[in-house]
């Protein structure tokens, strides 16, 4: 088998191609602006890589989705403080560059397995989110934060529409706050403050001994899915060589692993403390209580909490997922304290 995976060291791409190449034969050709989570990877006969930008590199990626069997489109801005600063880029990156990747899915009629979103489903009221069943409810226009969720529903309903129309065999996957190593890079530049997602962005605040900002009181929930178990059902998913999958869309998460905001923070502060290499630290993070309009600015809403349904990839998938929050956040925090001490 031959996959294209674009965004191939991005946080889900490192570690999907990471796993293949270690367990699979297939073959793996990818494409990323940047190269420097791909240390396992490079030099292993079955991986192909080129160093390139999708929107520019529109003749090698026609040439390679027609060269593949499953294409992997995993480009995309998924980080809140980017869709209230620059609601145009993601638009233009998330929607516009995958509709054309997309399309030539259809063209060359190739598998596509695609990343929605656990953001699609918004403000929604239900307990447990169901793929198939539960409302996708969002905010007014002028909260640009809802961009991202619309672009990603958007194009969740035109490849649904492209298999309904014209057959293209495709399925969807939501990631549920997917953590672990090489999540995001940790930052001390405060221009970029907000720009990573939440548990990297208090490991960094830890790192510093700066104040850990809870938003609004951090008291909205999440699930959080150790990235492991993630990339164990996108495998599965790719194996799918029978087509019972096709057409469909699995959350994919850990309804056992939810938490507050301010839970996630005492947890972070307690396993960096007392963790032998922070023996030298004279003073560690406070935790304090931030406003989102002074964290994200006018145009952010939140979602107060987010539980996926992952019924259907147990029954259809048979896959669940098995490791627990504390150990996901020991895992992840791990790897951050070894590369900031090499
Ligand atoms: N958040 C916070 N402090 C931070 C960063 C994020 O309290 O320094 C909150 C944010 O408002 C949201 C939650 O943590 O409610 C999760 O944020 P994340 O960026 O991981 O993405 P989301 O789950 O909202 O897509």
């Amino acid at each position: 088998m031959k996959i294209l995976i674009l965004g191939v060291n991005g946080f889900i791409g490192n570690s999907l191609a990471a796993r293949i190449l270690e367990e699979k034969d297939w073959e793996i050709y990818g494409m990323d602006i940047r190269n420097d989570k791909l240390e396992g990877c490079i030099g292993n006969k079955n991986f192909h890589f080129v160093e390139g930008d999708i929107s520019i590199n529109k003749e090698w990626i026609e040439y390679h989705v027609k060269k593949c069997d499953v294409v992997m489109p995993l480009v995309a801005i998924a980080t809140p403080a980017t869709y209230v600063r620059e609601p145009l880029k993601v638009f233009e990156l998330d929607f516009e560059e995958n509709l054309a990747i997309v399309r030539l899915c259809v063209k060359y009629k190739k598998r596509l397995i695609f990343p929605s979103t656990s953001e699609v489903y918004g403000m929604c009221p239900d307990k447990e989110f169901n793929e198939d069943e539960s409302p996708l409810v969002l905010g007014p226009i002028r909260k640009q934060r809802w961009i991202y969720s619309a672009s990603k529903q958007l194009l969740d309903r035109v490849i649904w529409a492209y298999g309904f129309q014209r057959g293209l065999k495709f399925t969807l996957f939501r990631p549920f706050n997917w953590i672990g190593p090489k999540l995001d890079e940790l930052t001390s530049d405060p221009e970029k403050e907000g720009s990573s997602r939440v548990v990297t962005q208090f490991i960094s605040s830890l790192f510093l001994s700066e104040p850990i900002r809870l938003v609004d009181g951090g008291m909205q929930r999440r699930c959080f899915t150790y990235v492991d178990d993630g990339i164990e059902c996108l495998i599965k998913i790719i194996e799918d060589r029978d087509g019972r999958l096709n057409g469909e869309i699995f959350n994919i998460g850990n309804p056992e692993n939810e938490a507050t905001i301010k839970d996630l923070a005492h947890k972070l502060r307690e396993l960096f403390m007392n963790h032998p290499s922070t023996k030298h630290y004279k003073k560690h993070s406070e935790i304090i209580e931030v406003y989102s309009k002074e964290f994200y600015g006018e145009g952010y809403q939140d979602i107060d909490f987010r539980v996926p349904s992952i019924k259907k990839a147990k029954e259809m998938i048979g896959w669940e997922p098995k490791v627990d929050l504390d150990t996901a956040l020991r895992k992840t925090l791990e790897y951050y304290l070894e590369s900031n001490l090499k």
